[in-house]
């Protein structure tokens, strides 16, 4: 059976709903919520909604968090390959105010101790037809080796290179056989790579050809698909490869949602594309994004990460 393989983050999300942001010395009082998330637990839940088989590789402390992490993997049937870390399960400190705008924490704790070797063992089993699916709120060598186990096996990589603060090199990047940034991700991208500056907010309205241009300098071998929130996604292919597609680049509209919560949208759409490609590897690329695309949707229209997650098989 082929599989997705998510190497990651998991993070015990603290939510707290102010009526403005806080201020240096201010005390604030507003609801508070818990649950799970981290960017690698929200793909690799989405991957299994999806329905496909699915590992998670992260590291847990040992504490409630970690203990929430094996029940949910357990409720979910998600294969969970957690190393033990000698330190707090990650977190995420997260106000958002009326406005929905926010102001978030990590304390990365145990996922800053992922290890590589742990890692390497944890996908020794990856297989051709496999997706092997990373992002960067780990140490970059694990990373770095979660690409290279899949790179190995035959199987397909998928980078999501987020957050856009954490820097990566020119060696991760040619790792990716897909890679996945949001505007804001691909707009620091060009800005590293390409030496080109653009604004997040200007990336969808870019000329497609442009466009195209900018990902061909950004991965000269690699797919890229730029998430553009509620205006879809652009795709653009290496010109010797359009992965079943008949053009080599093309614009995907969003699936109309009822949206309420548009957090881990993104995760969802990794999740989903993995799991696709997993499952139907027959497919034409754009098949697989418009499931992603599907699946983000139905994510957005109810409130969370993790929990957010459709049961939307790929069919
Ligand atoms: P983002 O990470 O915000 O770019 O979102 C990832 C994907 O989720 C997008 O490419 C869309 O397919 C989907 N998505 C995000 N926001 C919405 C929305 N408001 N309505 C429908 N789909 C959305």
């Amino acid at each position: 059976m082929p599989r997705v393989f998510v190497a990651g983050s998991f993070n015990v999300d603290h939510v707290w709903r102010v009526a403005t942001l806080p201020s240096p010395g201010a005390t604030l009082s507003g609801s508070y919520a818990t649950g799970p998330g981290g960017k690698g637990f929200n793909q690799a839940v989405a991957a299994r909604r999806a329905g496909a088989d699915t590992r998670f590789v992260c590291a847990l402390g040992l504490d409630a968090g970690a203990q929430l992490a094996r029940a949910l993997c357990d409720a979910d049937g998600i294969d969970l390959h957690a190393a033990t870390a000698d330190a707090p399960t990650g977190t995420a400190g997260i106000y958002v105010d009326a406005q929905g705008r926010n102001c978030i924490v990590i304390g990365p704790g145990a996922n800053a101790a992922l290890d590589a070797e742990f890692v390497a063992h944890a996908l020794a089993g990856v297989a051709a037809g496999d997706v092997v699916l990373a992002q960067l709120e780990s140490p970059l060598d694990a990373v770095a080796r979660a690409l290279d186990a899949g790179r190995a096996a035959g199987a397909t990589v998928l980078l999501n290179p987020a957050p856009a603060n954490v820097a990566i090199d020119e060696t991760m990047l040619v790792r990716a056989d897909v890679l996945t940034p949001n505007e804001t991700e691909f707009a620091a991208l060009l800005l590293r790579h390409v030496g080109e500056r653009i604004d997040a907010d200007a990336v969808g309205n870019l000329d497609q050809q442009r466009l195209h241009a900018l990902c061909r300098e950004l991965l000269p071998h690699g797919s890229v698909v730029v998430t553009l929130g509620a205006s879809g996604c652009f795709v653009s292919h290496a010109d010797a490869e359009p992965r079943g597609d008949t053009a080599t680049f093309y614009r995907v509209a969003a699936e109309p949602a009822q949206a309420i919560d548009t957090t881990g949208a993104g995760d969802a759409f990794n999740g989903a594309l993995a799991a696709s490609l997993a499952q139907r590897p027959e497919r034409a690329f754009i098949e697989h994004v418009r499931f992603a695309g599907r699946f983000a949707a139905r994510s957005t229209e109810q409130a969370g990460a993790a929990l957010a997650m459709p049961h939307l098989v790929v069919e």
